[in-house]
């Protein structure tokens, strides 16, 4: 079974609200699924029908092939989840917090103390939760999610309340947990903050799936242009055109070019041309700034 999460048709209406409309999902075992879309889009939503906390209006969901409609305990102990909703006890320590979800979760004895290193909570493990910062009690949350080693983990807006080194930090340990085979699906409304880590990205826009990428293909997608400063332009140009089939070639300037044909690779752009000894002397790859490039496919104003 490869499929991790899947979900067909998930549609869920609040009154005439259409939050959430026909999608269809698949989550691959072991990757880290970035679901991405402003406020309102319908993040949340979709997440909590995930994790069975909202019945969906229509559709069906299914977490290693185990429907969550018919065989929901067995689907929903492989998860480990973060929602906004999902509060620490105030009045109790770290320790004492990540011990209740042991408990719940049937966890073995050494997972509070394991949880708590993985999440660097070592200092604070006595404090109460009611006296931790934002990003600590982010971290709680996390720690708690992961008391007994889910095989999934799903994580509404993790990076929330967390500082830049934070969020370094909590990207390091989601990414480590991948490798270990951890499936991961993680909702932001902020692209720069999971395209460095995601395997693929959802970006869902009032309510629908709009556009599904992986890492590659958003790599190319958000390409603009290629910029080149050589020796030689005219000569460049047609080698460019013969070897490397290029078409899309502009001279923007004396002794420059620029390529915005999607497949070009500067690698192999730089190989040819050194080859057939062409001064190089400067290539520049221009990427879309990925904020535009998520307003531009959801077709919103930056
Ligand atoms: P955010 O990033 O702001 O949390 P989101 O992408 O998570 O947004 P949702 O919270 O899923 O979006 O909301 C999607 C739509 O459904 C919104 O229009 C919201 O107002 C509406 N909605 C969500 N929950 C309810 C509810 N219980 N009753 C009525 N409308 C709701």
């Amino acid at each position: 079974m490869n499929s991790a999460i899947s979900a067909c048709g998930l549609t869920k209406s609040f009154g005439s609200v259409h939050a959430v409309q026909k999608v269809n999902l698949e989550v691959r075992r072991g990757e880290i699924y970035g679901f991405l879309g402003c406020n309102g889009a319908g993040k949340t939503t979709t997440i909590r029908m995930l994790l069975g906390l909202i019945r969906p209006s229509s559709g069906e969901i299914a977490i290693f092939g185990e429907s969550l409609r018919t065989r929901r305990c067995a689907a929903l102990s492989k998860i480990g989840f973060l929602v906004e909703s999902a509060k620490a006890y105030p009045n109790l320590t770290v320790r004492e917090n990540l011990e209740v979800q042991r408990r719940l979760t049937e966890a073995s004895k050494g997972a509070v103390e394991k949880s708590i290193e993985l999440l660097n909570l070592k200092e604070y493990a006595d404090r109460k939760s009611d006296h931790l910062s934002l990003g600590n009690l982010q971290r709680l949350a996390l720690a708690r999610a992961l008391v007994h080693s889910p095989e999934i983990l799903i994580l509404d807006e993790p990076a929330n309340g967390l500082d830049p080194a934070g969020i370094i930090e909590i990207r390091r340990l989601l990414r480590n947990l991948a490798d270990a085979g951890t499936t991961i699906f993680m909702s932001s409304h902020i692209l720069s903050e999971v395209d460095q880590l995601v395997d693929r990205i959802g970006i869902i826009h009032r309510g629908c799936l709009v556009e599904e990428l992986n890492h590659d293909e958003l790599g190319k997608r958000k390409r603009l242009y290629i910029d080149l400063s050589v020796d030689q332009p005219e000569r460049a140009e047609a080698i460019l055109r013969e070897k490397l089939r290029l078409n899309a070639i502009t001279r923007p300037g004396e002794r420059s070019l620029r390529i915005a044909d999607a497949g070009a690779k500067s690698s192999e752009i730089a190989s040819v041309l050194v080859k057939a000894g062409i001064g190089l002397d400067r290539l520049l790859p221009v990427d879309e700034d990925l904020e535009a490039h998520f307003m531009r496919i959801t077709g919103e104003e930056a």
